[in-house]
């Protein structure tokens, strides 16, 4: 199978290219993943492979079905849905998908029927669906799309096949962003790909959108503020981060940084500073061995959060008075 410019991904491609190669597809493939990490484009790229007729690597790109799945079109290729809570299908379409799902296709060897957001959409929406899983007509493929498989029926979750999309590596990461963006140098590209856990699109709206500008100018002076005599500083600077999640998990990753190349400097290692090195080395002066230790523990910890339903304001509540308590102020 081929992957034709979505990067990294290995494991969730390995899987995908065992069953096209061999020409069984499941009739239920879930992708998930966060935000801006490609399900949908990869979700495509599957449909494409379903429907090319090539006899060789699919989706070849250049056979009829490939060009009307690229230009949008295809007849029997249906996308359905968007990611996010207001995007989601309603209990509605699936009944009429199911209307339809004995109809052979028009012109294809498959039905692909893909379904943005699957882990948004109603209950009922997800009952209509699973009546549908529970005998599919064996020329109708679905897949579905989410960023948390465990807000699916667990009777959905046991029928499907699911693959994972995640983090791509910094080198990955760094070169797709440039070619996206041309206009990014290096530099920025790789920070932006650390602030936002190497997740490509991610880091590309970031860069775009002003969020890691914003980010980038304001982990500093709240990795200092941390450590100031008294919160009124900390708790200003994180009033701008309450209405973005992005800007504010952005920030979390740059201050972790900043924090371990404060503890690197404190017990003796000067190389491989990544992150603002002034902001590092004052730090480094002004907090114990044992203060940037738990700071580095605190992050992490908090990080760790913004994968559980907490909402953005509580976290950073929690930031600011968790984040001075491990620096001992
Ligand atoms: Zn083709």
């Amino acid at each position: 199978m081929r992957f034709a410019g979505f990067e990294g991904n290995q494991s969730a491609k390995r899987i995908l290219s065992s069953f096209v190669d061999r020409g069984r597809i499941p009739h239920a493939v879930l992708i998930e993943g966060p935000a801006g990490s490609g399900r949908r484009t990869l979700a495509k790229i599957l449909a494409q492979a379903a429907v090319c007729v090539s006899s060789g690597e699919k989706p070849c790109g250049v056979c009829g079905h490939c060009r009307k799945m690229s230009s949008g079109n295809h007849p029997d290729v249906l996308m359905i849905g968007g990611e996010g809570p207001s995007s989601s299908f309603p209990v509605e379409t699936v009944r009429e998908i199911r209307s339809s799902a004995y109809i052979l296709p028009n012109e294809a060897e498959y039905k692909v029927v893909i379904l943005s957001g699957a882990d948004e959409t109603s209950t009922g929406a997800q009952n209509a669906l699973l009546k549908i899983l529970e005998e599919p007509p064996p020329h109708l493929l679905f897949i579905l799309t989410c960023e948390n498989r465990f807000k699916l029926l667990p009777t959905i979750q046991s029928r499907v096949v699911g693959v994972a999309l995640g983090a791509v590596d910094a080198d990955t990461a760094t070169g797709a962003i440039m070619r996206i963006l041309p206009r990014t140098g290096e530099e920025d590209a790789r920070r932006a790909a650390e602030a936002f856990d190497g997740i490509i699109g991610q880091a590309v709206k970031g860069l775009a959108d002003g969020t890691f500008k914003l980010a980038v100018e304001i982990a500093p002076e709240i990795a200092q503020a941390v450590a100031a005599p008294n919160e009124l500083e900390l708790l200003k600077l994180t009033a701008k981060l309450e209405k973005d999640k992005s800007a504010c998990n952005a920030v979390l990753n740059l201050i972790s940084l900043i924090f371990r190349d404060a503890l690197a400097l404190r017990v003796g290692y000067k190389n491989n500073i990544s992150s603002d090195f002034d902001t590092a080395a004052s730090l480094s002066k002004l907090l114990t061995k044992g203060q940037l230790m738990a700071l580095v523990e605190e992050v992490e910890r908090l990080k760790s959060y913004r994968n559980t339903y907490m909402n953005n304001t509580l976290l950073v509540t929690l930031m600011c008075s968790r984040l001075r308590e491990a620096a001992g102020r």
